[in-house]
């Protein structure tokens, strides 16, 4: 648990994981875990089963399914909480911790270009002055694309510009758990109170929000009184507010009530002007042919970006060499697939991916179109497209004759989901490791 525990917010994990107790290994071979309530078992089962059965697997040696079973009278053999911190008397300036703000994303350190400009422009004009202009904010685009960047940008102008207003800033994650925290501890109140009170509130990837109905009714109140009393509100989602599933109609007609704008792919340029900047602020000298070349062999998001250039940094100071063009092919080994590379089959891809998802691969090219299939299938998809050579029109074929477009739209959205899905992105590493073994 101590592993997970570095991984989750504490407040999550104090909610979520610490109650869980172990429970007897079942006559199909799985391992019962006790929850305390229904809801508990359904939200970790579905959000951290993978990553418990993976924790599992590191400690034990042995793989084993979890099967997560309520039971109230389950005693939590984990220490109970930390005490919580004494919530401090107002304080003018509140500490990061407080506002919950990244120091580096500030909007110094962001690079504006085509992509971003709306975006960027919209929440400057914010930022100098908050609830006059454009009331929420919601500024969605894909994943790693500068979201939460922005976010907190903002939130650091309100505060060295308004350093009396009260900012705070969440993801929509630790709202919910503050909430059904709140409940259960029977702090309702001092809940709506501490952020019914703020001047400015910012949330993360509200498309989180999504089937969470009574976190939406909460979160209702709180745009509601905050809009009422003229109080700035910026959101950030990963989709439109007419994309979000499960979203109460009023939820999504205020979301949208504002302004609404959009962050998409930088263009080569932008990619390299962040590169440069990037390294500028570790103090590193990136040179034009090095920018271009790492900015042009990754274009699926800036996250990836900044992780190919911290691999290169590293490289660099762990050899002791200057940053060179063959320094920079030697860091991209794994991403550009060299010639010693084994390469995958369709086939094998297939087979690996449906047997990992106890379907058959018949299933997985069939036309049946609920989850159960149509995850595994865009999974399958995504990995042929990433370990293959073949086309989108090749793999389409592969799948029961299907489009290249359903490929296209296949591998974008595992694209997309993997850096803000967890679960998914662990499914991924699993299954690549698998095939390349
Ligand atoms: P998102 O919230 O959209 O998923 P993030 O804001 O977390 O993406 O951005 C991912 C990483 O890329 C962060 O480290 C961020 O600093 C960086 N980044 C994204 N866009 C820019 C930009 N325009 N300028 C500088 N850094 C950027
Ligand atoms: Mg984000």
């Amino acid at each position: 648990m101590t592993a997970i525990q570095e991984q989750i917010a504490p407040q999550i994990y104090d909610l979520w994981l610490r109650p869980l107790r172990p429970g007897e290994k079942r006559d199909d071979g799985k391992l019962e875990i006790l929850t305390k309530n229904d809801f508990s078992a359904e939200y970790v089962g579905t959000n951290y089963g993978i990553m418990l059965e993976s924790a599992y697997q590191n400690i034990s040696g042995e793989a084993v399914k979890l099967a997560f079973r309520t039971d109230p009278n389950a005693i939590p053999l984990a220490p109970p909480p930390r005490p919580e911190p004494k919530a401090p008397a107002l304080p003018v300036q509140a500490s990061p911790e407080e506002t919950g703000l990244l120091e580096r994303y500030t909007f110094d350190s962001f690079v504006v270009g085509e992509c971003n400009a709306f975006a960027h422009a919209a929440a400057a004009k914010v930022a100098d002055a908050p609830a006059r202009f454009y009331n929420p904010l919601y500024i969605h685009g894909g994943v790693g694309l500068g979201k939460t960047h922005l976010l907190h940008a903002v939130a650091h102008k309100i505060l060295d510009k308004f350093p009396d207003k009260k900012v705070r800033l969440i993801s929509s994650e630790t709202f919910m758990t503050l909430f059904v925290d709140s409940i259960q501890k029977s702090t309702a109140n001092q809940f709506k109170e501490q952020f019914r009170s703020v001047d400015i509130l910012l949330v993360d990837d509200i498309q989180f929000f999504s089937g969470k109905t009574g976190t939406q009714v909460e979160f209702f109140h709180t745009f509601n009184a905050l809009y009422g009393a003229n109080k700035q509100i910026i959101l950030t989602s990963d989709s439109l507010p007419s994309e979000i599933e499960f979203l109460e109609e009023r939820l999504r007609s205020r979301f949208a009530q504002g302004l609404v704008v959009d962050i998409y792919l930088p263009d080569l340029e932008t990619r390299v002007a962040i590169l440069k900047k990037k390294a500028l602020l570790e103090g590193i000298d990136l040179q034009d042919d090095v920018a271009f070349f790492l900015a042009d062999a990754i274009h699926t998001n800036v996250r990836e970006l900044e992780g190919a250039l911290i691999r290169l940094f590293a490289l660099a100071s762990m050899s002791k060499e200057p940053i060179t063009m063959a320094l920079v092919k030697e860091s991209l080994r794994n991403i550009l697939r060299g010639p010693d590379h084994r390469q995958v089959s369709i086939d094998e891809i297939q087979r690996t991916v449906s047997a990992y998802y106890k379907i058959t691969p018949q299933d997985l090219r069939s036309k049946k179109r609920t989850r159960l299939f149509s995850h595994p299938r865009q999974v399958a998809m995504y990995l042929c497209k990433q370990l293959t050579d073949s086309s989108y029109p090749d793999i389409g074929k592969a799948f029961g004759g299907r489009d290249h477009t359903t490929v296209i739209y296949a591998v974008s959205r595992i694209t997309e989901k993997q850096n803000v899905n967890k679960n998914l992105s662990r499914e991924l590493k699993s299954l690549t490791e698998m095939l390349s073994n």
